[in-house]
């Protein structure tokens, strides 16, 4: 391989490491900018955490259950002037989410939010409209904070200091930053039931109530007030769709290439190895692995950002995906067993590394909706624990140990004894996470929002110190979860000029 200057042919040309949502949405991006893209993918398969389970007859969502902020993916299509409803289809729920505290204490959430805070005085006493007002502040809080710190990189002059941004600061103050999200909850609602409710959004960046700030309140506003969705394929076509549109507009994928190396000269990104074998020269690199590991195994000769990458990290997930026998009417998409002491609950995740034995069990099935999802008379659930990310953990013990607590859990809320009806049964953990998808440590969100500085110590999507290197991804800002890593896309092309 040539050392040195970049071969002029690489002019225009894009690596992007990962084919992860991120990944996939930047190539989109830049393809129809009229650079020349090329995707390199470590596994064989394309779509990272958002892919596929096959387990005998039955198909699993391995990742993502919860799809929303559609238009992030919708934009893509239209960008590529492609007609959206023929090439990905999804349907807004009805029915957002069922909830159960024991088996005499229940409630079914549905996208009429009239209808939900009705049910809440009735079912927990709870104050009338009381979620109206905390998801008209939700909403608020997601008009503030999502064009400055979502929707734009935290690492250019303008956005600090424009005119919108310090109006920003000054409602930020009133936006829970020195409360914790659970103190919020508290304030807002008299019952238990809505305060554990609302304290769940925490999990959806992985982290906990306890210690991440009240301005993760925002996410609720997603789910109720923008809505909760679910792809006509199910979650995996989200990923699939994207890989069409990028190959339809000239994308080049290239699977079983794990990349080992960024070669670097004179502070500039030259071209990419996969091993012994030198994959060319590229103007602009874009990683879409996770950011710590781009950094300790491609760039070892750089120096790294330690005071970002040793970040506390996100949490992460212990998940069984069952074949279950049976149908049951009690259920629907999305439920969620609570645990009887959320707190304790995530002190064992975080800071005994753990999980606890009474855990809050999330269960998706999405045969509810995709019927052919499972074979007749059977569903398949896809049940998930939140778990501390790998730390040396006894997995063993802690999944043979989680395994026997859920199905307890699930007998006594919902009298139903999996014993006799699991059928097939694949076991995702930190550990394998790790091995799939290369997240450091198997963190699901990248690094954790524990506190409330979190959102400003994520890496950013252009290097400072390298030119023409990016990032894109949950790793990296403004954060994890689809719409997020969508988001950072959307980020990294505002730094690229069309080419056409
Ligand atoms: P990733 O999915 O992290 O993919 C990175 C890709 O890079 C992988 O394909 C990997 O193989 C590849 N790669 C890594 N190293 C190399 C290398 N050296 N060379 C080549 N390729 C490499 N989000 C939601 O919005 N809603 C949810 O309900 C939700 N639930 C989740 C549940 C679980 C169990 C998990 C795991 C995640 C969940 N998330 C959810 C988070 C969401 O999946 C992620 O934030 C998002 O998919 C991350 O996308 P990404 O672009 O960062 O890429």
């Amino acid at each position: 391989m040539e050392r040195g200057y970049k071969n002029m042919d690489s002019k225009n040309k894009v690596a992007v490491i990962g084919s992860g949502v991120g990944g996939l949405a930047i190539a989109i991006r830049l393809a129809i900018k009229g650079y020349k893209v090329s995707v390199f993918e470590a596994n064989e398969y394309v779509g990272g955490k958002l892919s596929n389970i096959d387990s005998g007859e039955f198909r699993f969502d391995a990742g993502p259950s919860l799809f929303t902020m559609p238009a992030l993916v919708d934009e893509l299509f239209i960008l590529a002037g492609k007609n959206l409803s023929e090439n990905f289809k999804y349907n807004k729920l009805n029915e957002i989410c069922r909830y159960f505290w024991s088996h005499e204490k229940s409630l079914i959430v549905n996208s009429d939010l009239e209808e939900f805070d009705k049910e809440v005085v009735k079912l927990f006493n709870e104050n009338p409209n009381a979620v109206k007002k905390y998801l008209d502040a939700s909403a608020k809080k997601y008009e503030t904070l999502a064009p400055l710190f979502l929707e734009k990189s935290l690492h250019k002059f303008s956005t600090w200091f424009s005119k919108d941004a310090f109006k920003g600061y000054i409602r930020i103050l009133s936006m829970g930053i020195f409360k914790t999200l659970h103190a919020e909850n508290q304030n807002a609602f008299k019952s238990l039931e809505m305060v554990q409710l609302f304290d769940r959004y925490a999990t959806y960046n992985g982290s906990d109530p306890n210690q991440t700030p009240g301005t993760m309140g925002i996410i609720p506003h997603l789910e109720y007030n923008i809505g909760a969705f679910f792809p006509e394929g199910g979650m995996r076509s989200i990923t699939d769709a994207l890989y069409e549109l990028g190959k339809e507009l000239g994308v080049n994928y290239t699977f079983n290439t794990k990349i080992s190396k960024i070669e670097v000269s004179n502070k500039e990104v030259k071209g990419l190895w996969s091993e012994e074998t030198y994959l060319g020269d590229f103007e602009n690199i874009i990683s879409n692995m996770d950011v710590t590991p781009t950094y300790t195994n491609l760039l070892k000769d750089q120096k790294a950002p330690l005071k970002i990458l040793n970040q506390e990290k996100s949490g992460s997930g212990l998940i069984f995906y069952w074949g279950v026998k049976g149908n049951y009417s009690k259920l629907g998409l999305h439920n969620i067993l609570f645990s009887e002491n959320y707190a304790e609950e995530f002190r064992h995740q975080f800071s005994l590394r753990n999980i606890y034995d009474d855990p809050t069990v999330y269960i998706n099935i999405s045969s509810k909706l995709k019927h052919t999802d499972a074979p007749v008379g059977h569903e398949n659930w896809f049940v998930l624990i939140n778990a501390p990310h790998e730390a040396g953990q006894n997995w063993e013990e802690i999944i043979e140990r989680t395994k026997k607590n859920i199905i307890v859990k699930v007998k006594k809320i919902l009298d139903i004894d999996l014993n006799e009806l699991i059928v097939t049964e694949e076991i995702l953990d930190p550990r394998k996470i790790k091995l799939k998808t290369s997240s450091d440590k198997g963190a699901l969100y990248g690094n954790s929002s524990n506190n409330r500085f979190a959102a400003f110590l994520r890496h950013p999507n252009r290097s400072k110190k390298i030119k023409n290197l990016y990032f894109v991804g949950g790793s990296v800002h403004p954060g994890g979860g689809i719409p997020l890593a969508l988001s950072s896309a959307k980020i990294v092309d505002s730094y690229f000029k069309n080419t056409k």
